[in-house]
C-alpha cells in the first residue's frame, strides 16, 4: 500500500516539475527586453520598433530620432 502512495507522489512531483518547466520556458522567450536607443526605457521585443538599425520603445522615440539631423 505504501508503495502505491510513493509512486503516486513521485508521479505528482514529475508532473509538477514538467508543468512548471513548460510554463516557464515560453515565458522567458516572450519576455525578452530591449533597450530603447532614444530614452533608455526597456520594452518587450514584441513591441519594440526597429528603425535604421536602432531599436525604440515607441513610434514617438523612433520619429524624434529620425527627424533631427
Ligand atoms: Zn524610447
Amino acid at each position: 500500500m505504501s508503495r502505491l502512495i510513493l509512486i503516486a507522489a513521485l508521479l505528482g512531483a514529475i508532473y509538477f516539475l514538467f508543468f512548471r518547466r513548460s510554463v516557464k520556458a515560453p515565458k522567458n522567450d516572450a519576455l525578452e527586453m530591449i533597450k530603447c536607443d532614444k530614452c533608455g526605457a526597456y520594452v518587450a521585443a514584441d513591441e519594440a520598433i526597429t528603425k535604421r538599425g536602432k531599436t525604440f520603445c515607441s513610434k514617438k522615440c523612433a520619429e524624434v530620432n529620425g527627424g533631427g539631423q
